[in-house]
């Protein structure tokens, strides 16, 4: 059975980001089980020669793709697949990516699975790998309708250590022009925030904390901690109650503490890649199947509202 496979470049500017090699290794576990053609497709307003390692690649090559939008991302995308005709798309789960998935599968007519961190192969059958319900299951995933797109947890497919040789590039200039969205402007937020990465001990907020004023108490939880800093999940800073400058995470920072104290967080992958390098973790959280106790050396199953008072108590004792 042949599968033609179609990789959208992850980009940057024009420049292919290092995340397309994992989206190649991903297409290539594939392709080494069938008689798969690989062809990664760029869209941009493309100025400097390119090519890929490991795959052919199709430039679709239009001003009006200078700047990422769903809507022109999608056509260039559908420009694509009518010339490759794939029946496996991949593309990375990242902003953009999760962004025009869902609505190029819709127009395809066909599947889309997203988050996926792995592949089982068996006969001619492959199975796509991904969590659910907060990280809590590890679900497997068979999937019918060709084509099927697939967006794929950054990380979670290694990019090799070798470089195969590029494939051959085709440029299509087209002429995309977004009609419902246009770019207003692109600008890079302040990410830098030095307590944080200096922190021996990070106490991190998520959505359990429930409301901005349990912050407080997050905070009393930090101060009793030397060289300490407060941090928190994306959800948390979609909330307003931390600033983006300490999310932790895949879309956030790394942080490596001697300490993490993970209070009222799930656990998701994309969480989990911020903060595994951790020395020690603590995790409190009112659910005993919450995934960040799969990382975590000390679980404390209680609610935050009453398990941080009593903590902050005892530890004043200590104090004085
Ligand atoms: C491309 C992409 C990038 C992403 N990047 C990041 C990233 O960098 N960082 C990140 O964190 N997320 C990121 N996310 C989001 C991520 O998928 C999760 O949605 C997010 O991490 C969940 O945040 P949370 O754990 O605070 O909330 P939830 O998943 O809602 O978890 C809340 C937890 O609090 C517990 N809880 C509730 N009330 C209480 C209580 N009173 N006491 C104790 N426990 C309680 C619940 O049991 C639950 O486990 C990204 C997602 C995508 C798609």
């Amino acid at each position: 059975m042949s599968h033609s496979i179609m990789i959208m470049c992850e980009q940057s500017e024009g420049r292919i980001l290092a995340v397309t090699d994992e989206l190649i290794a991903c297409a290539t576990q594939i392709a080494d089980h069938y008689d798969s053609r690989l062809t990664a497709v760029l869209p941009g307003l493309i100025t400097e020669p390119c090519s890929i390692s490991g795959a052919d690649l199709l430039v679709i090559n239009s001003p009006g793709l200078a700047q990422y939008t769903c809507e022109g991302w999608e056509k260039a995308a559908l420009l694509a697949t009518e010339q490759i005709k794939p029946k496996i798309i991949i593309i990375a789960h990242t902003s953009t990516g999760y962004d025009y998935a869902p609505r190029l599968a819709a127009l395809l007519e066909g599947c889309c699975l997203t988050s996926v961190s792995g592949i089982e192969i068996t006969g001619d059958s492959i199975s796509y790998r991904r969590s659910g319900f907060h990280g809590k299951l590890d679900l497997l995933y068979g999937v019918g309708k060709a084509p099927l797109v697939i967006t794929v947890l950054p990380g979670a497919f290694p990019a090799p250590d070798w470089q195969a040789e590029p494939g051959i590039t085709r440029i299509i200039d087209a002429d995309i022009k977004p009609k419902l969205t246009s770019h207003v402007q692109f600008s890079i937020p302040d990410q830098s925030n030095t307590e944080l990465d200096h922190a021996e001990v990070i106490v991190a907020a998520g959505k359990g904390i429930g409301q901005a004023e349990n912050l407080l108490m997050i905070r009393d939880m930090a101060s009793c901690f030397k060289r300490s800093a407060i941090a928190g999940s994306r959800v948390a800073c979609d909330n307003g109650w931390i600033e983006y400058n300490a999310q932790v995470g895949l879309t956030g920072k790394k942080v490596s503490p001697l300490l993490y104290v993970a209070c009222g967080i799930s656990g998701s992958a994309q969480h989990i890649s911020g903060m595994k390098d951790s020395k020690t973790v603590v995790s409190i959280n009112r659910d005993p199947e919450a995934a960040i106790f799969r990382y975590s050396d000390i679980c404390i199953v209680e609610d935050l509202e009453k398990f941080i008072p009593a903590f902050l108590q005892e530890a004043k004792k200590h104090q004085s």
